[in-house]
């Protein structure tokens, strides 16, 4: 039986290939697999309509470097709508953009169809900005091109979509979603060259494992992204946990 897939995600490139580091390896690779997400990289150059398929000239007004122009990316939304009877969610990958986070991650894993445009060299003609529904950066940084930080939204994204990763529990806990860091993580040898495993971690109490954790994810949180934790909203369970960590302070300190 076939699948609807939850999401479909479409980008434009003149690098459709480099999407194979996004597609072919773990929980995407999967999800593609099972048909829970469409994913599809179309080659800008499929919607030129000259001979030498140009996707960039050189910029009006002069200066240096590339642009891209606007057609073949008009062209494909075009044809996606003509295709799908349904506008798509347009993403514009840029360093202008507002700045990525995990409430964007989520947020756009509850579209039904998005597609991200890839630009390089000076960036893509302004014009293309009447069919862009958000620009979306990671960072203050320049990198030459818009596929790897697609990849990167697309892969964060994509981990809220249900079925994608085991166990959204755990998606929930990694850092950033309640604006709190994650806690550290052990696994075997219980003593590796000497370090130890936290004594709390193999004592099969729940509720002190639950507290240890909660401590750490407070206190990294604290130390080295002070900015999240005046955002966060404390419950009832940290505001115990936070009085503790007081408590022993105060208690070393005599
Ligand atoms: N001239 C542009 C500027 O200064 O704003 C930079 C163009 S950059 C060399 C080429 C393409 O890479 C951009 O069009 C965008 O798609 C992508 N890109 C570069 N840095 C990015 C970032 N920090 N976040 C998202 N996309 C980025």
């Amino acid at each position: 039986m076939k699948m609807i897939p939850k999401i479909e995600i479409d980008v434009v490139t003149i690098f459709p290939d480099m999407f194979k580091a996004l597609t072919d390896f773990g929980v995407i690779s999967r999800a593609i697999r099972d048909e829970i997400v469409h994913f599809k990289a179309h080659n800008l150059r499929d919607y030129t309509k000259d001979k030498h398929k140009v996707t960039d000239l050189y910029a009006y007004g002069g200066g240096p470097g590339m642009v891209m122009k606007p057609e073949p990316f008009f062209e494909f939304y075009d044809k996606y709508i003509e295709e799908k009877g349904t506008k798509p969610y347009i993403i514009l990958t840029s360093p202008q953009g507002k700045h990525f986070d995990t409430g964007d991650a989520e947020r756009l894993a509850q579209k039904k169809n998005l597609v991200f445009f890839c630009g390089r060299y000076e960036g893509i003609d302004e014009r293309v900005m009447n069919i862009v529904d958000e620009e979306l950066s990671i960072g203050d940084f320049v990198v030459t091109g818009g596929e790897l930080p697609a990849m990167l939204m697309i892969d964060a994204l994509l981990r809220f979509v249900p079925g994608v990763v085991g166990d959204i529990e755990s998606v929930k806990n990694d850092s950033f979603y309640n604006t709190l860091l994650d806690h550290p993580h052990y696994t075997k040898p219980r003593n590796y060259r000497g370090m130890e495993v936290p004594e709390v971690l193999l004592s099969g109490n729940h509720k002190k494992i639950d507290e240890y954790r909660k401590k750490e994810s407070l206190l990294r949180t604290i130390l080295k992204r002070p900015d999240l934790f005046i955002k966060h909203d404390l419950d009832e369970f940290e505001k115990r946990v936070l009085v503790n960590i007081i408590r022993e302070l105060i208690s070393n300190e005599k």
